[in-house]
């Protein structure tokens, strides 16, 4: 690790007379910076920097995110397709991954990008240099010249620390209690009314310093409370006392994630056993189409979580992030022009999303249309064999629980578990589900919240089909 332990922030925190709640927070653009790097971190990165800081034990549960990600970090390496499309998956690196390691204090704990190019010193790709035509695979890629990228690219970034990488760093923030980010120049009255603060209640002001413990606290927080920063600050940390996040139904999808799915006929069947008497879900089975979905998953930065769900997840504290970036922040208060394009669409990077998706990620592409420059999906690498997101060999049946935890199917061990809950064979209806677009997304926004994530996001839509397709 850098020195990122030693960092601190000063913030400024106003409570309400009664000490019992954040008013508002104030704080410079480094602090910001790092709220705003929460938006970047993709699903398998916050599991697993929650269970790095916090321990195996002590990392609480993120929606069913934890369960599908400890699943898969135990299925056993044959089932994926090499060892290192693995360890890809268990270690995702987001999008903005060269900026968060300029950032005064980086938590996504990626490991330095090392970029490689074509061993062919004259190929006319090497010309351009990173983040194009250069890989970000720890292994051998091949260049669209049909030559493997061995060769390090120079003149990389390590880790240096530069002011305004998302803000500008001059600045200063207004922050809401569920992390509303306003610019402090703005019209202060609107703002004040914009936080809901009518009557100047105002108790006392507390000068709070963040670490990284602490920002590490407050990314939990806001995984888990609807009132992250008093929670932090009134030292409400024990899961059990805090206004939980619930799981709200219903997706809002529109524009042009609406779009791309009247044009995707991608499908993926889920077999779903349910208790016919209590309309309980068991478990549900699926080939490694549906497997490989999970993974992609944990490859979503928030960002692009935001972006599909059009800022309704059930994360207030993220949307809020999101919000501020699409509407607060004034384009003026942004470190460059183009970074709340890119911090709004949250694109993956290359490699961990297969051309099947039923989601309409966006993947970084070449910023040309030029149709004699080759296309990234050309890029290939030795740890996805089978082409990009391709993770889970098969051809094996897995049987996924309600918390989305991921084992191979066995047959002899799912009459066991029936035995065991005393559920008779003719209690049980195993029905067939198209997992499409819509689907998708109610999956991946259940898993963010909900420690039952299969029953959440399908069970009203299973209910409405409820046609037995097959008696055991
Ligand atoms: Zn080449």
């Amino acid at each position: 690790m850098s020195g990122d332990e030693d960092v601190k922030f000063s913030v400024k925190v106003v409570l309400t007379k009664q000490k019992n709640k954040v008013l508002f927070a104030e704080a410079n653009s480094d602090f910001v910076d790092v709220l705003i790097s929460f938006l970047t971190l993709p699903l398998g990165a916050v599991v697993r920097v929650l269970k790095k800081h916090y321990g195996d034990k002590e990392a609480p549960a993120f929606g069913s995110l934890t369960s599908l990600y400890n699943g898969l970090a135990n299925l056993d390496s044959c089932h994926f397709w090499t060892e290192g499309c693995k360890e890809v998956l268990l270690n995702p690196t987001g999008p903005f991954a060269e900026e968060c390691r300029k950032l005064k204090l980086d938590i996504s704990d990626t490991q330095p990008t090392e970029y490689f190019t074509c061993e062919h010193r004259n190929c006319w790709t090497t010309r351009i240099g990173p983040p194009w035509f250069t890989s970000v695979y720890y292994d051998t890629a091949i260049c669209c010249c049909g030559r493997p990228m061995t060769r390090k690219a120079v003149g990389i970034i390590t880790k240096e620390f530069a002011p305004a990488v998302f803000t500008i760093n001059t600045a200063s923030f207004i922050i809401s209690d569920d992390l509303q980010i306003f610019p402090n120049s703005t019209d202060l009255i609107q703002t004040l009314r914009n936080l809901g603060i009518t009557n100047m209640d105002v108790g006392e002001l507390r000068t709070v310093t963040f670490g990284f413990n602490e920002i590490m606290d407050l990314l939990m927080l806001s995984l888990l409370s609807r009132t992250p920063l008093s929670d932090f600050i009134l030292n409400r940390r024990h899961v059990d006392g805090l206004a939980r996040l619930k799981f709200e139904p219903g997706i809002l999808y529109k524009g042009k994630v609406k779009e791309a799915t009247s044009n995707s006929n991608e499908m993926i069947i889920l077999k779903i056993m349910v208790q016919k008497s209590t309309n309980k879900l068991l478990f549900a089975r699926a080939g490694e189409d549906f497997i490989d979905f999970l993974c992609s998953l944990l490859a979503i930065p928030f960002g692009a979580v935001e972006y599909l769900l059009v800022g309704k997840t059930c994360l207030k504290a993220i949307d809020n992030l999101y919000v501020s970036i699409v509407h607060l922040i004034d384009d003026s208060y942004l470190a460059t022009l183009d970074i709340k394009n890119r911090l709004m669409l949250a694109k993956l990077p290359h490699g961990y999303i297969s051309e099947n998706q039923i989601l309409p990620l966006i993947v970084e592409s070449f910023p040309y249309t030029n149709d004699t420059v080759p296309r990234l999906e050309k890029f290939s690498s030795v740890k996805f064999v089978k082409g990009q997101g391709k993770y889970i060999r098969g051809p094996t049946m897995y049987k996924i629980t309600d918390d989305l935890t991921v084992t191979p199917f066995c047959m002899a061990s799912m009459f066991l578990a029936l035995k065991e809950q005393n559920i008779p064979l003719s209690d049980v209806l195993e029905l067939e589900l198209e997992i499409r677009l819509e689907e998708g997304l109610s999956i991946l926004k259940a898993s963010h919240t909900s420690a039952s994530a299969l029953t959440d996001a399908l069970m009203t839509k299973l209910m409405l089909k409820k046609q037995p397709k097959q008696e055991l």
